[in-house]
């Protein structure tokens, strides 16, 4: 990378004196951007020496460019998958490219009609601080009008719950009175898909990790039952729980949970493949077994499939403005767990991976 540092400023100062003006207005402008670039693929759980920060001075930007500064990162399970060199549903970032990652800002630089300074948006262009991006780029979402904190539009009101949302709907399909359970309930997801679930007149038992994440899924999301995979016995306690078996399994953790659940999947019962978080950090992924291997085997087979969240991007304002009813509603709640400190970021990522966050993980930069 330091190569090509030294050749993009040689061929500025060979070949262009306004790139020269550029980068003397970044540094007078302090316009600098730090950013986190993949430099190793991890074997299991991703260490510090995965990646390198570096520092760019941002150049003047060009029509139709906006310049945004990051006040807090999102911190993904998925960012795992991202750094395997295999693809998965997405391509996996490169090495020496940046890190993936959603952050929410300002827009302090704007030569675009579309966004003026002061705008506040979303945008997936990963883990950096000053973003330069086109105002065409399509994962950039102004952030609607709101008291909330914009914090909260990379969680409940951001892609997780968004992804609940139609994993929940579309997928897992709720009618009153069937009985739902959603893993990994207390997290970013877990917790809309729950309280959505009981919106729609569900029976939802939550699985979470440990008595604290489970006391708040009974007590403050208020779903009907949480078991602690942890401490619990699972099939006991789901035996308990869903008396008349479960119509509906939203997973996102996979492992002994998706077999335990399994044998009490009623005929007819529809399974929303979201994630499965126990195998993330998995040095051969491929060999691993899946949720597809578990409820594949089964007879009858559950409806099941794997969604992702971007299949219904044409519909991501609508449903942003649904949720954000029901959180000034109070309906839905929420908790976050915000990291001061961008250097924090890759500690934060094993966090969510281990099960240490509690609730949205965020980086306030
Ligand atoms: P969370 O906020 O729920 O954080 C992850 C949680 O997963 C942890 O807090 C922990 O909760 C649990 N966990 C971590 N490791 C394990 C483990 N080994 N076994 C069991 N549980 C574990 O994350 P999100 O809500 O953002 O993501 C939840 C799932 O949704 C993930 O699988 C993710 O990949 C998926 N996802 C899929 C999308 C899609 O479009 N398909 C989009 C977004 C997310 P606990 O302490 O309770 O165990």
């Amino acid at each position: 990378f330091k190569q090509k540092t030294a050749y993009e400023i040689a061929s500025c100062l060979v070949g262009s004196e306004m790139c020269i003006r550029d980068r003397i207005k970044g540094i007078i402008m302090n316009y600098k951007n730090t950013r986190y670039l993949l430099t190793k693929r991890p074997e299991g759980m991703p260490e510090d020496d995965c990646w390198a920060i570096d520092e760019e001075a941002i150049t003047t930007l060009q029509n139709n460019e906006i310049l945004i500064k990051a006040d807090y990162l999102s911190i993904d399970p998925y960012m795992r998958g991202r750094m395997n060199d295999g693809m998965s549903y997405a391509a996996p970032v490169q090495l020496g490219e940046v890190m993936v990652g959603e952050s929410v800002g300002r827009v302090i630089e704007s030569k675009s009609n579309k966004y003026k300074i002061g705008d506040l948006v979303t945008v997936h262009k990963g883990w950096q601080t000053c973003i330069k991006a086109k105002d065409s780029e399509v994962t950039i979402l102004r952030v609607p009008d709101s008291k909330l904190p914009s914090s909260v539009f990379l969680g409940t009101l951001g892609m997780p719950g968004r992804t609940a949302f139609f994993g929940l709907n579309r997928v897992g399909m709720p009618k009153s009175g069937e009985t739902l359970v959603v893993s990994a309930a207390s997290g970013a997801v877990g917790s809309v898909v729950g309280q959505l679930g009981k919106l729609a007149g569900c029976h939802v038992v939550g699985v979470a990790g440990g008595p604290e994440k489970s006391e708040y899924v009974r007590n403050s999301l208020k779903l009907d039952h949480c078991i602690d995979y942890k401490n619990d016995n699972i099939l006991e306690k789901l035996k308990e729980y869903c008396p008349n078996g479960i119509d509906i399994y939203f997973e996102n953790v996979g492992g002994e949970l998706t077999k335990n659940v399994a044998q009490l999947l009623n005929k007819g019962a529809r399974v929303p493949v979201c994630g499965f978080i126990s195998k993330y950090n998995s040095t051969d992924i491929r060999s691993e077994e899946t949720p597809f291997h578990v409820l594949g085997a089964l007879n009858p087979k559950p409806k099941h499939r794997f969604f992702v969240v971007t299949e219904w991007m044409n519909e991501f304002e609508k449903t942003t403005s649904v949720l954000h009813e029901h959180v000034k509603n109070g309906d839905i709640k929420y908790r976050e767990t915000i990291t001061e400190g961008f250097e924090n970021a890759p500690q934060a990522l094993r966090d969510v991976l281990s099960g240490k966050n509690f609730g949205k993980q965020i980086i306030k930069i």
